[in-house]
Protein backbone atom coordinates (compact mmCIF):
# COMPACT_ATOMS: atom_id res chain seq x y z
CA UNK A 1 0.00 0.00 0.00
CA UNK A 2 1.28 3.62 -0.81
CA UNK A 3 0.58 5.07 3.05
CA UNK A 4 0.81 8.90 3.74
CA UNK A 5 2.00 9.82 7.42
CA UNK A 6 1.30 13.50 8.42
CA UNK A 7 3.77 14.76 11.33
CA UNK A 8 2.85 17.47 13.13
CA UNK A 9 0.23 19.59 11.43
CA UNK A 10 1.43 23.41 10.96
CA UNK A 11 -1.44 25.65 12.31
CA UNK A 12 -0.05 28.84 10.36
CA UNK A 13 2.15 31.15 11.04
CA UNK A 14 0.17 34.10 12.38
CA UNK A 15 2.35 34.13 15.53
CA UNK A 16 5.33 33.89 14.76
CA UNK A 17 7.38 36.65 13.20
CA UNK A 18 8.79 36.48 9.63
CA UNK A 19 12.47 35.99 11.02
CA UNK A 20 11.24 33.32 13.31
CA UNK A 21 8.89 31.19 10.97
CA UNK A 22 11.83 31.05 8.58
CA UNK A 23 13.90 29.81 11.00
CA UNK A 24 11.31 27.72 12.30
CA UNK A 25 10.62 25.84 8.76
CA UNK A 26 14.23 25.48 7.68
CA UNK A 27 16.20 24.22 10.62
CA UNK A 28 14.64 20.80 12.44
CA UNK A 29 15.69 21.66 15.51
CA UNK A 30 13.78 19.21 17.52
CA UNK A 31 12.60 16.98 15.00
CA UNK A 32 9.26 15.17 16.07
CA UNK A 33 9.41 11.48 16.45
CA UNK A 34 6.03 9.55 16.64
CA UNK A 35 5.23 9.87 13.07
CA UNK A 36 8.49 8.66 12.31
CA UNK A 37 8.79 5.84 14.84
CA UNK A 38 4.84 4.69 12.84
CA UNK A 39 6.80 4.80 9.91
CA UNK A 40 10.26 3.24 11.07
CA UNK A 41 7.42 -0.17 12.45
CA UNK A 42 5.70 -0.07 9.03
CA UNK A 43 6.60 -3.86 6.79
CA UNK A 44 8.81 -2.92 4.21
CA UNK A 45 6.29 -4.24 1.79
CA UNK A 46 4.61 -0.61 2.41
CA UNK A 47 5.68 2.46 0.71
CA UNK A 48 5.43 5.50 3.56
CA UNK A 49 5.41 9.20 3.02
CA UNK A 50 6.04 11.35 6.33
CA UNK A 51 5.00 14.39 5.82
CA UNK A 52 5.33 18.01 8.02
CA UNK A 53 2.96 20.86 7.14
CA UNK A 54 5.75 23.05 8.68
CA UNK A 55 7.79 22.44 5.87
CA UNK A 56 5.88 21.82 3.18
CA UNK A 57 2.37 21.97 2.02
CA UNK A 58 -0.04 18.81 2.40
CA UNK A 59 0.07 17.58 -0.99
CA UNK A 60 -3.53 15.77 -1.14
CA UNK A 61 -3.67 15.58 -5.10
CA UNK A 62 -1.21 12.20 -4.78
CA UNK A 63 -3.39 9.33 -4.48
CA UNK A 64 -2.40 7.34 -0.91
CA UNK A 65 -3.99 3.67 -0.10
CA UNK A 66 -4.32 5.27 3.75
CA UNK A 67 -3.22 8.58 5.64
CA UNK A 68 -2.17 8.62 9.32
CA UNK A 69 -2.08 12.19 11.08
CA UNK A 70 -0.50 12.72 14.57
CA UNK A 71 -1.38 15.24 16.41
CA UNK A 72 -1.94 17.17 19.64
CA UNK A 73 -4.51 19.16 21.11
CA UNK A 74 -3.77 22.42 19.57
CA UNK A 75 -3.39 21.21 16.36
CA UNK A 76 -6.65 18.96 16.18
CA UNK A 77 -9.11 21.69 14.44
CA UNK A 78 -6.45 21.59 11.28
CA UNK A 79 -5.90 17.33 11.58
CA UNK A 80 -9.58 17.23 11.05
CA UNK A 81 -9.87 19.78 8.09
CA UNK A 82 -6.88 17.30 6.45
CA UNK A 83 -8.53 14.09 7.40
CA UNK A 84 -12.54 14.95 5.92
CA UNK A 85 -10.44 15.90 2.87
CA UNK A 86 -8.58 12.90 2.28
CA UNK A 87 -11.96 10.81 3.56
CA UNK A 88 -14.20 13.23 1.08
CA UNK A 89 -11.63 11.34 -1.76
CA UNK A 90 -12.44 8.00 -0.27
CA UNK A 91 -8.74 7.16 1.33
CA UNK A 92 -8.91 5.59 4.91
CA UNK A 93 -7.97 8.21 7.33
CA UNK A 94 -6.23 6.76 10.58
CA UNK A 95 -6.06 9.43 13.45
CA UNK A 96 -3.38 8.98 16.44
CA UNK A 97 -2.07 10.90 19.70
CA UNK A 98 -2.58 12.70 22.62
CA UNK A 99 -6.01 14.22 21.83
CA UNK A 100 -7.45 11.32 19.63
CA UNK A 101 -6.52 9.35 23.10
CA UNK A 102 -8.35 11.64 25.25
CA UNK A 103 -10.91 11.82 23.37
CA UNK A 104 -11.67 8.99 20.90
CA UNK A 105 -15.29 9.44 19.76
CA UNK A 106 -14.67 13.17 18.65
CA UNK A 107 -11.49 11.92 16.59
CA UNK A 108 -13.52 9.36 15.09
CA UNK A 109 -16.13 11.48 13.73
CA UNK A 110 -13.34 12.89 11.20
CA UNK A 111 -11.12 9.41 10.97
CA UNK A 112 -11.95 5.68 9.69
CA UNK A 113 -10.76 4.40 12.84
CA UNK A 114 -8.44 6.06 16.18
CA UNK A 115 -5.62 4.50 17.43
CA UNK A 116 -5.37 4.55 21.30
CA UNK A 117 -2.61 5.39 23.36
CA UNK A 118 1.04 5.30 22.02
CA UNK A 119 0.09 2.30 19.78
CA UNK A 120 2.75 0.88 17.04
CA UNK A 121 1.27 -2.33 17.67
CA UNK A 122 -2.49 -0.80 17.24
CA UNK A 123 -0.86 0.41 13.63
CA UNK A 124 0.52 -2.53 12.65
CA UNK A 125 -3.40 -4.39 13.37
CA UNK A 126 -4.66 -1.16 11.11
CA UNK A 127 -2.43 -2.19 8.00
CA UNK A 128 -3.36 -5.75 8.19
CA UNK A 129 -7.27 -4.95 8.78
CA UNK A 130 -7.09 -2.60 5.71
CA UNK A 131 -5.61 -5.36 3.60
CA UNK A 132 -8.51 -7.79 4.95
CA UNK A 133 -11.23 -4.95 4.31
CA UNK A 134 -12.01 -5.12 8.62
CA UNK A 135 -10.87 -2.25 9.83
CA UNK A 136 -11.99 -1.37 13.49
CA UNK A 137 -13.52 1.91 14.53
CA UNK A 138 -10.54 1.49 17.93
CA UNK A 139 -7.77 0.03 18.13
CA UNK A 140 -6.69 -0.04 22.26
CA UNK A 141 -3.18 -0.23 23.68
CA UNK A 142 -2.05 -3.52 23.90
CA UNK A 143 -1.94 -4.85 27.62
CA UNK A 144 2.03 -4.01 29.09
CA UNK A 145 4.47 -5.58 28.61
CA UNK A 146 7.86 -5.20 29.96
CA UNK A 147 10.27 -3.77 27.20
CA UNK A 148 9.50 -1.59 24.48
CA UNK A 149 10.66 -2.75 20.95
CA UNK A 150 10.96 0.00 18.03
CA UNK A 151 12.91 -0.37 15.20
CA UNK A 152 15.44 2.54 14.70
CA UNK A 153 13.34 5.69 13.39
CA UNK A 154 16.01 6.57 10.64
CA UNK A 155 13.76 8.03 8.29
CA UNK A 156 15.12 11.37 6.69
CA UNK A 157 13.24 14.55 7.30
CA UNK A 158 12.94 17.58 5.70
CA UNK A 159 14.68 20.77 6.55
CA UNK A 160 18.26 20.97 7.94
CA UNK A 161 18.09 18.59 10.84
CA UNK A 162 20.10 19.95 13.60
CA UNK A 163 19.13 17.22 16.31
CA UNK A 164 18.81 13.39 16.38
CA UNK A 165 15.84 12.53 18.31
CA UNK A 166 15.15 8.71 20.71
CA UNK A 167 13.19 7.26 22.85
CA UNK A 168 15.06 4.53 25.92
CA UNK A 169 12.22 4.61 27.94
CA UNK A 170 8.51 5.17 27.30
CA UNK A 171 5.80 6.25 29.78
CA UNK A 172 5.80 7.83 33.04
CA UNK A 173 4.36 6.07 36.62
CA UNK A 174 3.61 9.49 38.72
CA UNK A 175 0.73 10.59 37.28
CA UNK A 176 0.60 14.01 37.11
CA UNK A 177 -3.00 15.95 36.84
CA UNK A 178 -2.40 17.90 34.02
CA UNK A 179 0.13 15.71 32.62
CA UNK A 180 -1.71 14.53 28.89
CA UNK A 181 1.03 12.02 28.45
CA UNK A 182 0.74 9.75 31.93
CA UNK A 183 -2.95 9.87 31.87
CA UNK A 184 -3.42 8.40 27.92
CA UNK A 185 -4.53 4.84 28.04
CA UNK A 186 -1.12 3.11 29.31
CA UNK A 187 0.94 6.17 29.26
CA UNK A 188 1.57 5.79 33.40
CA UNK A 189 2.92 1.84 32.31
CA UNK A 190 6.88 2.47 32.02
CA UNK A 191 8.49 0.51 28.86
CA UNK A 192 12.21 -0.01 28.66
CA UNK A 193 14.13 -0.39 25.65
CA UNK A 194 16.97 -3.16 25.46
CA UNK A 195 20.19 -0.88 25.73
CA UNK A 196 22.25 -2.26 23.24
CA UNK A 197 18.90 -1.06 20.63
CA UNK A 198 19.11 2.23 22.03
CA UNK A 199 22.83 2.32 21.59
CA UNK A 200 22.93 1.29 17.87
CA UNK A 201 20.56 3.43 17.34
CA UNK A 202 22.34 6.17 18.81
CA UNK A 203 25.60 5.36 16.18
CA UNK A 204 23.55 5.48 13.54
CA UNK A 205 22.12 9.18 14.43
CA UNK A 206 24.89 10.90 12.50
CA UNK A 207 23.64 14.32 14.28
CA UNK A 208 26.29 15.15 16.87
CA UNK A 209 23.46 16.16 19.27
CA UNK A 210 20.43 14.42 20.22
CA UNK A 211 17.50 15.01 22.21
CA UNK A 212 15.93 11.81 24.71
CA UNK A 213 12.26 12.42 24.09
CA UNK A 214 11.47 10.06 27.36
CA UNK A 215 9.27 11.95 29.52
CA UNK A 216 12.22 11.26 32.20
CA UNK A 217 15.01 9.41 32.29
CA UNK A 218 15.19 9.54 36.13
CA UNK A 219 12.09 7.35 36.80
CA UNK A 220 15.11 4.21 36.75
CA UNK A 221 18.09 5.29 37.88
CA UNK A 222 19.63 1.91 37.54
CA UNK A 223 18.74 1.68 33.93
CA UNK A 224 19.93 5.63 33.00
CA UNK A 225 23.08 4.60 34.86
CA UNK A 226 23.49 1.51 32.62
CA UNK A 227 22.85 3.37 29.31
CA UNK A 228 24.68 6.15 30.32
CA UNK A 229 27.60 3.98 31.11
CA UNK A 230 27.40 2.22 28.01
CA UNK A 231 27.26 6.24 26.17
CA UNK A 232 30.53 6.70 27.19
CA UNK A 233 32.63 7.01 24.10
CA UNK A 234 30.06 8.01 21.73
CA UNK A 235 31.29 11.44 21.75
CA UNK A 236 27.14 12.84 21.50
CA UNK A 237 26.03 15.72 22.60
CA UNK A 238 22.60 15.40 24.51
CA UNK A 239 19.31 16.99 26.08
CA UNK A 240 16.82 14.95 28.14
CA UNK A 241 14.19 15.41 30.98
CA UNK A 242 14.88 14.43 35.06
CA UNK A 243 12.58 14.99 38.05
CA UNK A 244 14.21 16.25 40.76
CA UNK A 245 14.09 14.06 43.57
CA UNK A 246 16.67 12.09 41.68
CA UNK A 247 18.74 14.68 39.88
CA UNK A 248 18.91 16.21 44.00
CA UNK A 249 19.96 12.81 45.62
CA UNK A 250 21.74 10.91 43.14
CA UNK A 251 25.17 12.60 42.07
CA UNK A 252 26.38 9.59 40.36
CA UNK A 253 23.66 9.74 38.04
CA UNK A 254 24.22 13.06 37.32
CA UNK A 255 27.82 12.68 37.07
CA UNK A 256 27.19 9.61 34.43
CA UNK A 257 25.09 11.84 32.76
CA UNK A 258 27.78 14.18 31.94
CA UNK A 259 30.38 11.71 31.16
CA UNK A 260 27.89 10.16 28.69
CA UNK A 261 28.10 13.64 26.94
CA UNK A 262 24.60 14.87 28.39
CA UNK A 263 24.34 18.93 28.13
CA UNK A 264 21.11 20.07 29.09
CA UNK A 265 18.56 18.86 32.32
CA UNK A 266 15.03 19.92 31.23
CA UNK A 267 13.12 19.83 34.16
CA UNK A 268 9.61 20.05 34.84
CA UNK A 269 9.33 22.41 37.86
CA UNK A 270 6.50 23.23 37.76
CA UNK A 271 5.85 26.05 40.12
CA UNK A 272 7.81 27.15 43.13
CA UNK A 273 4.91 26.82 45.83
CA UNK A 274 4.70 23.04 47.56
CA UNK A 275 1.29 22.92 48.60
CA UNK A 276 0.77 23.68 44.38
CA UNK A 277 2.46 21.00 43.55
CA UNK A 278 0.70 18.56 45.86
CA UNK A 279 -2.49 19.54 44.53
CA UNK A 280 -1.56 18.94 41.36
CA UNK A 281 -0.20 15.85 42.35
CA UNK A 282 3.76 16.51 41.44
CA UNK A 283 4.98 13.87 43.74
CA UNK A 284 8.72 13.93 42.04
CA UNK A 285 9.04 17.60 43.76
CA UNK A 286 9.81 19.09 46.53
CA UNK A 287 10.52 22.96 46.58
CA UNK A 288 13.59 22.52 49.64
CA UNK A 289 15.57 20.14 47.46
CA UNK A 290 15.54 22.21 43.77
CA UNK A 291 18.81 24.12 44.53
CA UNK A 292 20.38 20.91 45.49
CA UNK A 293 19.08 19.32 41.65
CA UNK A 294 20.42 22.98 40.44
CA UNK A 295 24.12 22.39 41.96
CA UNK A 296 24.50 19.02 41.29
CA UNK A 297 23.65 19.93 37.57
CA UNK A 298 26.02 23.04 37.61
CA UNK A 299 28.78 20.93 39.09
CA UNK A 300 28.96 18.86 36.44
CA UNK A 301 29.20 21.75 33.69
CA UNK A 302 25.75 21.10 32.58
CA UNK A 303 22.61 23.91 31.71
CA UNK A 304 19.27 23.43 33.47
CA UNK A 305 16.09 24.68 31.48
CA UNK A 306 13.18 24.83 33.75
CA UNK A 307 9.45 25.07 33.07
CA UNK A 308 7.09 26.72 35.29
CA UNK A 309 3.29 26.68 35.06
CA UNK A 310 0.69 29.30 36.61
CA UNK A 311 -2.85 29.33 36.88
CA UNK A 312 -3.50 26.49 39.18
CA UNK A 313 -6.14 27.14 41.39
CA UNK A 314 -3.75 27.15 44.43
CA UNK A 315 -1.66 30.10 42.76
CA UNK A 316 -2.64 33.91 43.47
CA UNK A 317 -1.72 36.95 41.67
CA UNK A 318 1.29 37.27 43.76
CA UNK A 319 2.78 33.91 42.51
CA UNK A 320 4.71 35.51 39.54
CA UNK A 321 6.98 37.61 41.78
CA UNK A 322 7.63 35.22 44.47
CA UNK A 323 8.73 32.69 41.23
CA UNK A 324 10.54 35.49 39.92
CA UNK A 325 12.87 35.76 42.81
CA UNK A 326 13.13 32.27 43.45
CA UNK A 327 14.40 31.34 40.53
CA UNK A 328 17.00 33.79 40.52
CA UNK A 329 18.31 33.01 43.30
CA UNK A 330 18.16 29.12 42.46
CA UNK A 331 20.52 30.13 39.57
CA UNK A 332 18.61 28.78 36.40
CA UNK A 333 19.73 28.92 33.11
CA UNK A 334 16.72 29.21 30.52
CA UNK A 335 13.09 29.22 32.00
CA UNK A 336 9.70 28.37 30.25
CA UNK A 337 6.88 30.05 31.45
CA UNK A 338 3.26 29.16 30.67
CA UNK A 339 -0.44 29.30 31.29
CA UNK A 340 -1.82 26.15 32.96
CA UNK A 341 -3.99 24.47 30.22
CA UNK A 342 -5.94 21.53 31.25
CA UNK A 343 -5.87 19.06 28.39
CA UNK A 344 -8.43 16.44 27.94
CA UNK A 345 -8.20 13.29 29.04
CA UNK A 346 -6.82 14.50 32.42
CA UNK A 347 -8.23 14.73 36.03
CA UNK A 348 -7.84 18.54 36.06
CA UNK A 349 -9.80 19.10 32.85
CA UNK A 350 -12.76 16.83 34.49
CA UNK A 351 -12.21 19.09 37.56
CA UNK A 352 -12.45 22.38 35.90
CA UNK A 353 -15.07 20.66 32.79
CA UNK A 354 -17.65 19.77 36.30
CA UNK A 355 -17.20 22.75 37.78
CA UNK A 356 -18.48 24.56 34.65
CA UNK A 357 -14.64 26.88 34.47
CA UNK A 358 -13.95 26.06 30.68
CA UNK A 359 -13.85 28.64 29.17
CA UNK A 360 -13.91 27.16 25.53
CA UNK A 361 -13.57 23.89 24.45
CA UNK A 362 -11.89 25.48 20.80
CA UNK A 363 -8.94 23.15 20.80
CA UNK A 364 -6.68 25.57 18.70
CA UNK A 365 -6.49 28.06 21.94
CA UNK A 366 -4.95 24.81 24.13
CA UNK A 367 -1.12 25.34 23.25
CA UNK A 368 -0.73 26.91 26.96
CA UNK A 369 -0.69 30.53 25.78
CA UNK A 370 -4.23 31.21 26.16
CA UNK A 371 -6.60 31.16 29.45
CA UNK A 372 -9.04 28.31 28.56
CA UNK A 373 -10.41 27.91 31.86
CA UNK A 374 -11.69 30.26 34.90
CA UNK A 375 -9.13 30.45 37.39
CA UNK A 376 -9.63 30.45 41.20
CA UNK A 377 -7.44 33.16 42.60
CA UNK A 378 -7.17 35.67 39.67
CA UNK A 379 -8.89 36.89 36.89
CA UNK A 380 -7.52 35.54 33.11
CA UNK A 381 -6.39 38.82 32.44
CA UNK A 382 -4.23 39.03 35.63
CA UNK A 383 -2.62 35.12 34.63
CA UNK A 384 -1.83 36.53 30.99
CA UNK A 385 -0.49 39.49 32.11
CA UNK A 386 1.73 37.43 35.25
CA UNK A 387 3.09 35.09 32.73
CA UNK A 388 3.64 37.91 30.03
CA UNK A 389 5.99 40.12 32.52
CA UNK A 390 7.52 36.50 34.00
CA UNK A 391 9.12 36.40 30.21
CA UNK A 392 9.48 40.41 30.41
CA UNK A 393 11.24 40.27 33.96
CA UNK A 394 13.49 37.27 33.54
CA UNK A 395 14.65 37.76 30.10
CA UNK A 396 15.59 41.45 30.31
CA UNK A 397 18.98 42.04 28.58
CA UNK A 398 21.30 42.35 31.92
CA UNK A 399 19.67 39.52 33.19
CA UNK A 400 20.36 37.28 30.38
CA UNK A 401 23.94 38.41 30.00
CA UNK A 402 24.38 37.29 33.81
CA UNK A 403 23.41 34.18 33.38
CA UNK A 404 25.21 33.75 29.92
CA UNK A 405 28.43 34.56 31.53
CA UNK A 406 27.82 32.37 34.28
CA UNK A 407 28.09 29.55 31.60
CA UNK A 408 31.28 30.68 30.27
CA UNK A 409 33.25 28.54 32.18
CA UNK A 410 30.61 25.13 31.74
CA UNK A 411 32.61 24.38 27.87
CA UNK A 412 31.49 25.24 24.83
CA UNK A 413 28.06 23.46 23.97
CA UNK A 414 26.43 24.64 27.75
CA UNK A 415 27.85 28.39 26.96
CA UNK A 416 26.09 28.43 22.95
CA UNK A 417 22.84 26.69 24.27
CA UNK A 418 22.30 29.26 27.15
CA UNK A 419 23.47 32.14 24.73
CA UNK A 420 20.76 31.38 22.02
CA UNK A 421 18.26 30.42 24.32
CA UNK A 422 18.35 33.83 26.23
CA UNK A 423 18.94 36.12 23.20
CA UNK A 424 16.42 34.17 21.16
CA UNK A 425 14.15 34.52 23.85
CA UNK A 426 14.33 38.16 23.74
CA UNK A 427 14.16 38.52 20.28
CA UNK A 428 11.56 36.22 19.48
CA UNK A 429 7.51 36.36 19.92
CA UNK A 430 7.88 33.42 21.75
CA UNK A 431 7.12 35.51 25.43
CA UNK A 432 4.50 37.72 23.00
CA UNK A 433 2.52 35.17 21.36
CA UNK A 434 0.87 34.34 24.27
CA UNK A 435 -2.76 34.88 24.03
CA UNK A 436 -2.38 36.26 20.45
CA UNK A 437 -4.87 34.58 18.37
S1 LIG B 1 6.56 13.50 36.10
FE1 LIG B 1 6.41 14.63 34.15
S2 LIG B 1 5.91 13.09 32.59
FE2 LIG B 1 5.52 12.18 34.61
S3 LIG B 1 3.35 12.48 34.98
FE3 LIG B 1 4.44 14.19 35.91
S4 LIG B 1 4.53 15.80 34.34
FE4 LIG B 1 3.98 13.89 33.32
Amino acid sequence: MKILIIETVWMGGARYKFLEKTLLTTFSILPTLQAREFAAITPKHHTVSVMNERYSPIDSDTAYDVVLINFVTSTAPRAYEIADTYRKKGVPVILSGFHASALPDEAKRHADSVLIGRNEQGWLSVLQDIEKKKLQPFYHTPPYNDSLILPPTNISLPGLVMTGALEATRGCPYRCEFCPETNIQGGASFYKRPIPEVIAEIKAIPQKTLMFYDTSLTIDPSYTKELFENMKGLHKKFFCNGNVDVLAHDGELVRLSREAGCVVWLVGFESICQNTLQAIGKTTNTVEEYAQAIRNIHRNHMVVIGDFMFGFDTDSADVFEKTLKTIKELQIDVADFSIFTPFPGTPLFKKLDDEKRILTKEWKYYNMGHVVFKPKQMTSEELLQGVQQMYAEFYTPVSSMKRILQNLNRGLYPFFIVFGRNIITIMSSRRLYINKK
